[in-house]
C-alpha cells in the first residue's frame, strides 16, 4: 500500500512553463480608478490636477502647463475648453463685486461715498479675475471631468491611485481594459 508519490518532487526535467505563464504581462497594471466627482472638483478648486491631484501646474500665475506632469492629462481636452473657465471666472468675479458693493453700501449707509465705491469696485473688477484665473482653469477642468469622464487613453491610469484609499471598487473604468484573469483553459 505504498502507492503515494512524494508530495514535493522537484521534477527538474519539466519545462515548468505550463502553469500560468501567460498571466505575467498584466500583473503590474493597477485597477484604473477615475476620481469621484467631489474629489475632482475639490482638486480643481485648489489648483491641482482634477484627475490625479498633482499640483504646481502653473509656471507663472497665468501660464498653465499643457499636460499634467504626473498623469499626462491634456488640460485643454477639446477645442474651446477654456470658454468654461472664462465663464466661471466671470460669474465668480461678478459675485464678489456684488458682495463687496453691498457690504460697502451697508457700512456707509446714509451717505454713500460714490467715488470711493466706484474706485473699490473698479479695483475688485480688475484684481479678482486675475487672482482667480488659475483657479478657474483647474476648477473648470474638474467640472469637465465630471461631465465628460476620462477616456481610456487620456491619462496614465497607473498614476490615478486614490489618495486616502477612498474607494476600492474593482471595476473602476471597466471599458476595454478590465483586468481579466488569464485562465488559459
Ligand atoms: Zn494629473
Amino acid at each position: 500500500m505504498t502507492d503515494e508519490a512524494t508530495p514535493t518532487e522537484p521534477d527538474k526535467n519539466a519545462p515548468a512553463t505550463d502553469r500560468q505563464g501567460s498571466a505575467e504581462s498584466s500583473s503590474a497594471v493597477p485597477v484604473p480608478q477615475p476620481p469621484s466627482a467631489g474629489l475632482a472638483i475639490r482638486r480643481g478648486a485648489i489648483k491641482r490636477c482634477p484627475a490625479c491631484g498633482q499640483g504646481k501646474l502653473f509656471r507663472r500665475w497665468f501660464v498653465m502647463v499643457e499636460r499634467c506632469p504626473r498623469c499626462g492629462l491634456h488640460f485643454e481636452r477639446i477645442e474651446g475648453h477654456w470658454v468654461g473657465a472664462v465663464g466661471i471666472n466671470t460669474v465668480v468675479s461678478f459675485a464678489i463685486m456684488l458682495v463687496v458693493l453691498v457690504i460697502s453700501m451697508i457700512l456707509t449707509f446714509p451717505d454713500f461715498p460714490v467715488v470711493e465705491l466706484i474706485a473699490i469696485n473698479v479695483a475688485v473688477a480688475a484684481l479678482v479675475p486675475a487672482w482667480f484665473y488659475p483657479f478657474s482653469k483647474t476648477l473648470w477642468t474638474g467640472i469637465d471631468l465630471v461631465m465628460r469622464p476620462l477616456e481610456a487613453d487620456e491619462v496614465d491610469w497607473t498614476k490615478l491611485q486614490p489618495d486616502q484609499g477612498r474607494a476600492r471598487s474593482t471595476d473602476g473604468l471597466a471599458q476595454g481594459r478590465a483586468p481579466s484573469t488569464d485562465e488559459s483553459g
